[in-house]
Parts: structure tokens; C-alpha cells; sequence
């Protein structure tokens, strides 16, 4: 596990270069956002005391088993954290994959699911400490998005990637196609990424890849090569 400061209330988190996990400081201790795959709990909390503030929350983007793999044994090592997730996407983490009334299709991608259940289901527009969470649907059903409302970082989950190149999960990256295959819904997944542009994040730290500073115009480039091939279909 590498973690990297990027700022005063940011610390990324990577493992294999590939899966990222972010530890955002806050007055009372650090919101970890996402916990990676499994079998990497130890070296997040270590990760979190070198840089001197217990984990007091953990916020999911979505139930996708390489952002949930470490959450149990982390609620294990952490028994007073708060556990948070969107309601639709805490049923994907209780291991149920049923669509829900109105929706279409199926959803994609591996999700194990977790014993540990949330302390809180958060929707969009509610406060988890300094961050605000947006509602991200398509890439999973219950997908969420946190914007830090001090310095506008925005961690997008896996609605923007940013590992050779930055993407939207509703295209493929030929490099890095993971995120699009395990994409529940492309043409609502698009849309969520619109909606994150219109937030004016200063920087982008996702699921996968480097965290993006100044990602703004990449981000148009993502949502318009995303919508080209939307339009083609
Ligand atoms: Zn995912």
C-alpha cells in the first residue's frame, strides 16, 4: 500500500497501482473513502496512524468488491467507525443483486458483498463530515460521489478514471476497460458524469488512477468522446 499526501486533508492510498482509497482529514479523525480490495485493512490503518488521526468513518462510493474488499476486516479493526452507503447500494453489499422497481437491466461487475452492515445509508445532498455526497447513479445503481466543500476535490468513485488517460465509465479505455465492463447502466452513468462536471471539482481523485488537479477541460474531453459514442449507438 502506497500512500501518497496530495494536499493538507488528503492522503491516497494505492494499491498496485491500479485501486485507490483516499484518507480525507477531518477535526475528529479521517473519512476513509473506499477500502480497496481485500486483505489491505492493516495497511490502512497503519497508513492513517503514521499520519497521526484515528479512522473514524468510512464512506463507500459503491459495493464493487475492489472499493468493499477490506471493509470487514476493517470494521473488525475499527468497531466504533461509522459505516456508510447509499441505501440502494447496500443491498449489492449485503450480497443481493436484484434489481430494484423501475430499473433496467442488469447489474455488472463483481460484488462479493460484506457481513458488515452500515452504520447510516446516505443519499445525495447529505453531509458526511466536510464532504457532501451527489447521487452518481449508472455505474452502480446506488453510486456516490463526495465533493470535499473546502477545496472542491471530488471523489468520484468510479464515475471519471484516470489510470492512462482520463474516462467516463460509460467508454471504454483500451488500456484500462475494467471500470466500463462492470458499468450497470452507460447512457445513466454519462449523465452522473455530467452532473459531476457541473460541481467544478479543483481536483479529481478516483476509484483508479492519479488524482487529477485542474481536471476540468479532461473532464469535458471525457463527457464528449463518452456522448459520441453514445450518439452512435
Ligand atoms: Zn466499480
Amino acid at each position: 500500500m502506497k500512500a501518497t499526501p496530495v494536499s493538507d486533508n488528503l492522503i491516497q492510498l494505492n494499491r498496485l497501482g491500479v485501486v485507490n482509497a483516499f484518507l480525507v482529514r477531518e477535526d475528529d479523525g479521517f473519512t476513509l473513502v473506499d477500502t480497496t480490495l481485500s486483505g489491505n485493512a492493516g495497511a490502512i490503518v497503519e497508513a492513517a496512524g503514521a499520519a497521526g488521526l484515528p479512522i473514524v468513518r468510512i464512506a463507500l462510493t459503491h459495493a464493487h468488491g475492489d472499493h468493499i474488499g477490506s471493509l470487514d476486516a476493517l470494521a473488525a479493526a475499527l468497531p466504533d467507525a461509522e459505516v456508510l452507503i447509499s441505501s440502494r447500494d447496500a443491498i449489492l453489499l449485503s450480497g443481493d443483486k436484484t434489481m430494484q422497481e423501475g430499473e433496467r437491466g442488469e447489474v455488472k461487475g463483481g460484488f462479493p458483498g460484506a457481513k458488515t452492515k452500515p452504520t447510516r445509508t446516505i443519499e445525495g445532498g447529505e453531509r458526511v463530515g466536510s464532504l457532501e455526497a451527489i447521487a452518481t447513479p449508472g455505474h452502480t445503481p446506488g453510486h456516490l460521489a463526495f465533493l470535499d466543500t473546502r477545496d472542491r476535490t471530488l471523489y468520484c468513485g468510479d464515475v471519471f478514471s484516470t489510470l492512462f488517460g482520463v474516462y467516463t465509465s460509460a467508454r471504454a479505455n483500451p488500456l484500462f476497460p475494467l471500470p466500463y465492463f462492470a458499468t450497470w447502466d452507460k447512457e445513466i452513468e454519462l449523465e452522473s458524469a455530467i452532473e459531476l462536471r457541473t460541481h467544478e471539482p479543483a481536483a479529481l481523485a478516483p476509484g483508479h488512477g492519479p488524482v487529477n488537479i485542474d481536471a476540468l477541460e479532461q473532464m469535458d474531453d471525457a463527457i464528449a468522446q463518452s456522448a459520441e459514442v453514445a450518439a452512435k449507438k
